[in-house]
């Protein structure tokens, strides 16, 4: 395995308690990429039934985690999806009937029950709204650990500083990676290094269409007048392009922005430490967050006392991982690209990495995530396509109405 965020970390965890010998190799500390930056919301609702399904069992292995290590990982709050239009109206209603038809729990509510659930924020706009009781977060390092900690118990081995320079290929099949002088031998290598799984794949003879995309959301300090129950539902306002949920007393608001930064990670350099990064309420994006916020949450302004966290996500074309194997190279299997949803995957994915690996299928329905799914089309071996692309979706991932598969 290559990479210890999440996805690496849950596949080591899956294919060790499938008896397999597993190496993870780290360029850094466990969890120093995207996975040490997630603001850990874990939200169920998706547009199509397939990748539903996947995170709802994806709560059941985080519960599952919970009792085998013993601890609390999951804080169940529910969660609202509010909307001040019609047409995001329609979006709500579309994936409330598409989450029935799969029995996810889900109900449309009105405003004034909205109001009861969280009275400090602005509902008299509202025109739809829905509810998902079994929603929740967890903070992204826990879930890390528990991931790490079982793997280990199985027999993983987790070598952090150990970047791998290529994947070593010989007549069409992996046989091992190259990390500085050494070289480690195995016949299966995964690519987990979400931001960099481009480069990575590049440095190793095939592609792999993802790029680098900038993500902040900021956290509110407690106030004295605005009580943020730890137990508050997460909102998601697609209109607004933000998401929310409590933190500590105050409250964490993120935003899909319509223009965020590209990221090169070869330009970043060996050295790059995402935990590092920083950005002031001077920047553009944080600057529009903070609008953003501020027009659902009312009591949040430029100076309102918080912390702005940013990091770096992983975009694809679509929206969607690359989750298996490319025809190219044997062996070789890819897993990244989640798109600001990689924690909340990494339950359900680490077991589909397994088992693609281990029973060369899936129990799952994975058409929309299979890695070789763009392979064929000409203009994706263009890099400034492929991040073009990506930077596209990842300005629409919220901007863009959300189309179900609500038909039978
Ligand atoms: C600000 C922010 C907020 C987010 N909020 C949420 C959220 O609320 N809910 C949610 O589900 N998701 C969220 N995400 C997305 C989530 O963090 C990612 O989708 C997820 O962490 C991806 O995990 P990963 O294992 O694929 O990648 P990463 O966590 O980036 O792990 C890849 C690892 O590979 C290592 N690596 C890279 N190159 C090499 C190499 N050559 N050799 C060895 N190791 C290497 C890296 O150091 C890194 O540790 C958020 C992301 C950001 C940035």
């Amino acid at each position: 395995m290559i990479g210890a965020g999440v996805a690496g970390a849950s596949t080591a965890m899956q294919l060790a308690w499938r008896g397999c010998s597993v190496i993870v190799l780290e360029r850094d500390m466990l969890g120093s990429g995207s996975t040490g930056r997630a603001a850990g919301l874990l939200g169920q609702l998706r547009s199509t039934r397939a990748a539903t399904k996947m995170l709802m069992d994806g709560v059941q292995i985080v519960r599952e985690l919970e009792q085998r290590t013993g601890t609390e990982i999951f804080v169940q709050t529910g969660s609202l999806r509010v909307a001040a239009d019609e047409s995001r109206a329609v979006e709500v209603r579309d994936h409330v009937a598409m989450g029935k038809s799969i029995d996810f729990p889900i109900e449309l509510i009105d405003r004034e029950q909205v109001a009861q659930m969280l009275p400090y924020m602005k509902t008299d706009d509202l025109v739809a709204a829905c509810y998902c009781p079994t929603d929740g977060h967890l903070q992204p390092g826990e879930l890390l650990a528990a991931y790490v900690h079982l793997a280990r118990q199985a027999g993983a081995e987790f070598c952090t500083q150990s970047p791998v320079d290529e994947v070593l290929v010989d007549a069409g099949r992996a046989k091992g990676v190259r990390t500085g002088d050494a070289e480690y031998h195995a016949p299966v290598i995964v690519n987990s290094t979400g931001p960099w799984s481009a480069d990575l794949a590049q440095r190793s003879t095939t592609r792999l269409p993802t790029a680098a995309i900038g993500h902040y959301y900021l956290t509110t300090l407690p106030l004295p007048d605005v009580n943020v129950d730890r137990h508050s539902p997460a909102i998601r306002d697609r209109g607004l392009r933000i998401y929310s949920r409590p933190e500590a007393g105050g409250l964490i608001v993120g935003m899909y922005g319509a223009d965020p930064p590209l990221y090169d990670m070869q330009a970043l350099g060996v050295d790059f430490d995402m935990s590092q990064m920083q950005v002031g309420r001077a920047d553009v994006n944080v600057a529009t967050l903070i609008d953003a916020a501020g027009r659902r949450f009312p009591f949040i302004d430029g100076r309102t006392p918080m912390n702005i966290t940013t990091g770096i996500m992983t975009f694809t074309p679509d929206g969607k991982p690359f989750c298996g194997r490319l025809p190219d190279i044997d062996g070789l299997y890819h897993c990244a690209g989640f798109c600001g949803h990689g924690i909340v995957q990494s339950p359900a994915i680490g077991k589909i990495m397994a088992e693609l690996i281990v029973d060369g299928a899936t129990t799952y329905d994975i058409a929309e995530i299979e890695a070789d799914r763009m392979y064929e089309m000409a203009e994706l071996t263009d890099r400034a396509a492929v991040r073009r692309l990506c930077a596209e979706m990842a300005g629409n991932y919220y901007g863009a109405i959300a189309s179900t598969d609500t038909a039978e």
